[in-house]
């Protein structure tokens, strides 16, 4: 008989918004004249941009030619992609070479899980985004730290509680707080890293969003992060490729291991192995998106959903709620009753049929908190600001 892999032992039954979509259903199967409106997962709702389609459309007609078929493509992805992602959001900070594209931010950072294996050392910020947790479970480490991030800390972890660690993974414009890492903070996580001998596993795949020009939009603002630091990022959230897939991670040739082995060796030896490439037809669009005219059109959407931010942080605030994030990320991350956040999702869920994330599935700091998301069309996100306005809790 095959054993089951003991790691999913240390794992929660399901991940957390499938837990989320159970409990929904339950509730509609008894209330099915509901109409449930969703302010939780963090998927994108409105339509490529035309640059992006464009460029998908061109790439899947080429295909079907004799002439312009291709098959595999570069592991580590399109050179004329990577220099584009270069010029675009890293002019010069990092080299088109130290790009390694890919099928999407989740899936990377389920790659680096492999490629440091089961005995580093990790950190996470409390609370955090899942997957980084999940993943380092299923490869059996079970060696995580969990650093308090909250309204009294300004979301940042303090770094003079991080013994031992081998891999810091930030996120920032975070998920779930919506807060962002200033550069004096990103400075202090560099010299830390350096200090201590560490990685950090930088997360900015909401860095589209970041409106205020002090703050760092890349980790490699910092002179030296290119010594300690590894950046995973996204086409999702950008341009609307949640379900298209396109993301890419950056190993800079200067990141050594202990031993002196450089960490891009590796990865170009893993990325080669368990990886054929990022789809050439998304690469194709994701190339297309970073024209000019591309990059204006993405300008226009992030700004949409900072608008719907912006909307849903108003009304929320109308209710005396402490709310924070949405300037700078498509989060708010909400102060609610001293309940647990289960039974605030539940109450919200019955009293005015929105979905909210409840804070507990990212941490235990998230105790007391809902996150809600700024993804939506207007006519979805106006009727919710109604039912917020007409049914909140009266007790919160
Ligand atoms: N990183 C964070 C912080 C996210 O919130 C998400 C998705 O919600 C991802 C990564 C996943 O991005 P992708 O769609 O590229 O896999």
């Amino acid at each position: 008989m095959v054993k089951r892999n003991p790691h999913f032992l240390n794992l929660s039954e399901s991940y957390l918004f499938p837990e989320v979509m159970r409990r929904v259903r339950h509730y509609q199967q008894n209330h099915p004249e509901v109409e449930l409106l969703s302010l939780s997962i963090g998927d994108t709702s409105e339509p490529l941009t035309r640059s992006a389609t464009l460029g998908l459309l061109n790439q899947a007609e080429k295909l079907g030619t004799r002439e312009g078929y291709k098959g595999y493509g570069l592991e580590q992805g399109e050179f004329l992609l990577r220099e584009k992602i270069t010029e675009v959001f890293y002019p010069n900070l990092i080299d088109p070479d130290e790009i390694f594209v890919s099928d999407g931010a989740k899936c990377d950072i389920g790659r680096l899980q492999l490629l440091f294996g089961q005995t580093a050392a990790l950190a996470v910020q409390n609370p955090t985004y899942p997957v980084y947790v999940d993943t380092s479970t299923v490869v059996g480490n079970r060696s995580i730290s969990y650093l308090p991030c909250t309204p009294e800390n300004g979301f940042f972890p303090d770094l003079s509680k991080l013994a031992d660690v081998d891999l810091l993974y930030l996120c920032s414009p975070n998920n779930p707080t919506g807060s962002v890492i200033t550069k004096p903070q990103l400075q202090d996580l560099v010299s830390w890293a350096q200090s201590k001998k560490a990685f950090i596993i930088f997360d900015a795949a909401y860095s589209g969003f970041i409106q205020d020009p002090t703050l760092p939009r890349t980790i490699y603002e910092i002179p030296g992060a290119d010594e300690v630091a590894i950046e995973v990022s996204s086409f999702s959230k950008l341009i609307g490729f949640t379900g298209v897939r396109l993301g890419w991670t950056i190993i800079p040739k200067k990141l050594r291991f202990e031993n002196g082995h450089p960490v891009h060796k590796d990865y170009t030896r893993f990325v080669t192995t368990f990886f054929n490439g990022a789809s050439v037809i998304a690469q194709a669009g994701g190339l297309a998106a970073l024209s000019l005219e591309g990059l204006e059109e993405m300008r226009q959407m992030l700004a949409f959903y900072l608008e719907n931010a912006s909307l849903i942080r108003q009304e929320l605030q109308r209710q005396n709620l402490t709310v924070y994030g949405g300037d700078n990320a498509p989060y708010l991350w909400v102060k609610c009753a001293s309940k647990p956040s289960w039974d605030l999702f539940q109450t919200l869920l019955e009293k005015t049929g929105i979905i909210a994330t409840p804070g507990i599935g990212f941490g235990s700091q998230g105790e007391g908190y809902l996150r809600f998301s700024s993804f939506g069309s207007r006519p979805h996100i106006l009727k919710a600001l109604e039912r917020i306005r007409t049914a909140w809790p009266q007790d919160w």
